[in-house]
């Protein structure tokens, strides 16, 4: 860190007095009930709303926001993370955030597991420190703006007449991801194909237990234009997702074979690509590593979230210059977004330039 940084942040110890004492640290956490716009259907769960883990972080008169969205595949509900923030709160306090890398790792390896509490208390320092330094956060990485991707808009399973309907009501957004997965997967995509010639993706979501099934889908697929498959298969069927990959001409992406940056290499010829979520990787600074590992093994880059607010998508949002593809669309598919940040402009990313994460009150 250079002295004006150190400035900025208010380290400069001659500067200091002798005894002054310590800058009053507040951190709080809270469960947020986020209400969906549809009910919301993958091979996994059915719901209405979904709960998640929004934190603050104060200090000098700075306000930064986290969020971290609980994936109950890995055994995380909103009271399993908001337990695990309140068990290193006191590290919170006693940390200096202009040491952020030392703040979070000593916080962090404090906690088994729980990332999703992990990464709303990365996001809340690191909007902290791009508003203190006076930077959106893109910037902070070094970052052009203009080189955000298009994101893809989900459509959950639902029956056709639905899907057709739910196709229609994202005709803003030029490329679709589309949940299948299920024996409806056939009929699924013809609901969509009756509405829309648009690019889609899709999401199976680990659905294919099959390996002979799942090729026959993703060779389907084919013939209906779709761009990638991601998750086909159960998570630790590597072994079987490279068979299937070299029988398709479609690229993979791995998302639940895919949580942790230790397991990036042995995705190598089963997978194209990766799709990366804070909420899986515990925050922004883990989610750039990992970004970095895969693009240094060749693989694609894909930036996803769960359903959650405008805290943790717009903190996505802020690395998705480095991501050849987006699935940042949590905060579009709720109704009551405490907050404005990130938006999204014939389907482009748009960044917020004020500092830190950059978010308005709703
Ligand atoms: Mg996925």
């Amino acid at each position: 860190m250079n002295r004006r940084t150190a400035l900025k942040l208010g380290l400069a110890g001659s500067a200091a007095p002798l005894l002054a004492a310590p800058p009053a640290t507040q951190v709080d956490a809270e469960i947020v009930r986020l209400k969906l716009r549809h009910t919301w259907t993958t091979v996994m769960s059915s719901s209405d709303f979904r709960d998640t883990l929004h934190v603050t972080y104060r200090r000098d008169g700075i306000t930064g926001h986290g969020e971290g969205a609980p994936i109950v595949r890995y055994n995380e509900n909103a009271q399993s993370a908001k337990d695990a923030f309140d068990s290193v709160k006191s590290y919170l306090l006693a940390g200096d955030p202009a040491q952020f890398s030392k703040l979070l790792a000593t916080t962090f390896s404090k906690v088994q597991g729980q990332f999703a509490a992990k990464a709303a208390i990365d996001i809340a320092v690191m909007d902290w420190v791009g508003q203190k330094l006076g930077v959106p956060l893109y910037r902070y990485f070094g970052l052009d703006p203009a080189d955000t991707p298009v994101t893809t808009f989900s459509i959950g399973i639902d029956n056709p007449a639905a899907t057709r309907a739910k196709v229609e009501e994202a005709a803003q957004y030029p490329v679709l991801k589309i949940k299948v997965g299920l024996d409806s997967d056939e009929a699924t995509i013809q609901a969509v194909r009756a509405v829309t010639k648009k690019p889609f993706r899709v999401d199976a979501n680990e659905g294919w237990k099959d390996k002979e099934e799942a090729v026959r889908k993703i060779n389907w697929l084919e013939t209906q234009g779709v761009e990638f498959v991601e998750q086909p298969m159960p998570a630790h069927m590597i072994e079987e997702t490279r068979w299937v990959r070299s029988r398709v001409h479609v690229p993979l992406m791995a998302d639940e074979s895919c949580t942790h940056a230790s397991e990036i290499p042995k995705l190598l010829n089963a997978f194209d690509g990766v799709n990366i979520k804070l909420d899986k990787s515990g925050g922004v600074l883990e989610a750039y590593r990992m970004i970095q590992i895969a693009r240094s093994l060749g693989l694609k880059v894909m930036l996803g979230c769960m359903i959650s607010s405008s805290v943790s998508v717009t903190a996505a949002a802020h690395l998705s210059p480095l991501a050849d593809y987006a699935d940042l669309d949590g905060n579009l598919l709720i109704a009551n977004d405490p907050y404005r940040g990130v938006e999204v402009k014939n389907g482009k990313l748009m960044l917020p330039d004020r500092p830190g994460l950059g978010l308005l009150p709703a």
